[in-house]
């Protein structure tokens, strides 16, 4: 049983957890990271490893992206993270999609980004099923990860260059300054952020229940294109456009939701919609879908993955790809926030990202809490 006493007890080693820890070790604070799992095993390892940036609510939300995505920038090159591609293409197969993202483009988060009409394109993927394309845009910010060995390897940093105490396989049942009760007995800490993902029910249930979160089901694919494209960046299509905020909240997105409710039916209904990413070995990471209840059915019906793969035949070129992988994930949900940051003390904070941006945010929200009880 670990007996030294911390600054900083982190419950939970997902990104969240990981990301609170870095804060604090870059203030020279003595941090303990528990998690009850032997291995990551969560949220963070089953996301696309996708830093989205464009598409994602504006103000804070957009804003933590973007300092996250650079504080990702910075670990990944101290960590040696490969960061697999740059970019995103969101692709407008309709009219009223080239609407909502001409909408985006005059906004202030889409300075940076780019309008390309079809025949432009090309240029940024041979797959693309280009011609049927209304047209598209272009985002340069975001990055991408191969999660499954992104996390760990970030654990592994934080370890060896930040002197952080990883306790695994070490459920903790009780958080409360300056004392965490775990199945491995007491550890001390002057401050503790519990980051438990979509565990409500273990610490603090009462705090947590407060706000009425769900959990989210999602299915995800790897599947092996016809052709490698070293240069593609990540893609997306109309779909997206009506469940990331940053466009979905923009008018022009009525008319499109309209039209994709009339069109794709049920593709909304099992809230589908295309991201796609590119691995080190060519293989993408297709998804996703969206299913949300208190405890999600560990059932993967296969008709969820055919939607998915639906809408990646209207974007990509060439016969069904072969499916290599299939699996599922969930993360914490709510109706009226993307993120919590509970204060039952001073020196106590329960942090859940309550929406699917917790790869995208972490960072700088962790920054915000641990100055927040730190500074
Ligand atoms: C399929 C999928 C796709 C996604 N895609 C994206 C994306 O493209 N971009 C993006 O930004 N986000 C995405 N997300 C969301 C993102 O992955 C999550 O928001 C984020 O991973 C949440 O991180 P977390 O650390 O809070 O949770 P988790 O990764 O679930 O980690 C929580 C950890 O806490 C531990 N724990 C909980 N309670 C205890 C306890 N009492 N004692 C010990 N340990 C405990 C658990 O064992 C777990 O390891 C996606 C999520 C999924 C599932």
């Amino acid at each position: 049983m670990q007996s030294s006493s911390f600054d900083l007890g982190v419950v939970g080693a997902g990104i969240c957890g990981l990301a609170h820890a870095l804060a604090a070790a870059r203030k020279g604070k003595r941090v303990v990271v528990i998690d009850r799992d032997a291995q990551a095993n969560g949220a963070s390892i089953r996301n696309f490893g996708f830093i989205t940036v464009t598409g994602q609510q504006s103000g804070a939300c957009w804003q933590r992206a973007m300092r996250s995505r650079d504080i990702w920038l910075e670990v990944a090159s101290a960590a040696h993270i490969p960061v697999l591609q740059r970019g995103l293409l969101t692709i407008a197969r309709r009219h009223e999609a080239l609407d909502v993202l001409e909408a985006f483009a005059a906004t202030d988060m889409g300075a940076d980004c780019r309008l390309l009409q079809a025949h432009q394109i090309a240029a940024y993927g041979d797959g693309l099923l280009t011609e049927h394309f209304a047209g598209a845009l272009y985002s340069p910010h975001e990055i991408r990860v191969e999660s499954r060995e992104a996390i760990p390897q970030l654990a592994a940093y934080l370890a060896e260059h930040h002197g952080v105490t990883f306790l695994r396989e070490t459920a903790v049942h009780s958080a409360s300054p300056p004392k965490l009760e775990t199945s491995r007995g007491t550890i001390h800490a002057d401050a503790i952020v519990v980051c438990p993902g979509d565990d409500f029910r273990t610490l603090h249930p009462d705090r947590i229940a407060a706000y009425g979160l769900q959990r989210c089901l999602l299915h995800m694919l790897r599947v092996k294109p016809p052709q490698v494209d070293e240069n593609m960046p990540a893609v997306m299509s109309d779909l997206g456009l009506i469940r990331y905020l940053g466009y979905a909240e923009l008018p022009a997105a009525k008319a499109l939701r309209q039209k994709l409710l009339a069109e794709q039916g049920e593709h909304i209904r099992q809230g589908v919609h295309l991201i796609v990413v590119r691995s080190a070995d060519g293989s993408f990471v297709v998804g996703d879908s969206h299913h949300y209840a208190p405890t999600p059915p560990p059932f993967a019906p296969s008709f969820v993955d055919d939607l998915i793969l639906d809408e990646y035949a209207r974007v990509f070129h060439g016969p069904a790809p072969q499916v290599l992988e299939r699996w599922t994930g969930t993360y914490a949900s709510a109706d009226d926030r993307l993120m919590l940051i509970d204060r039952p003390a001073e020196d106590l904070r329960i942090v859940i990202i309550t929406s699917g941006t917790g790869a995208s945010t972490s960072f700088a929200i962790a920054e915000e809490v641990i100055a927040e009880l730190f500074d």
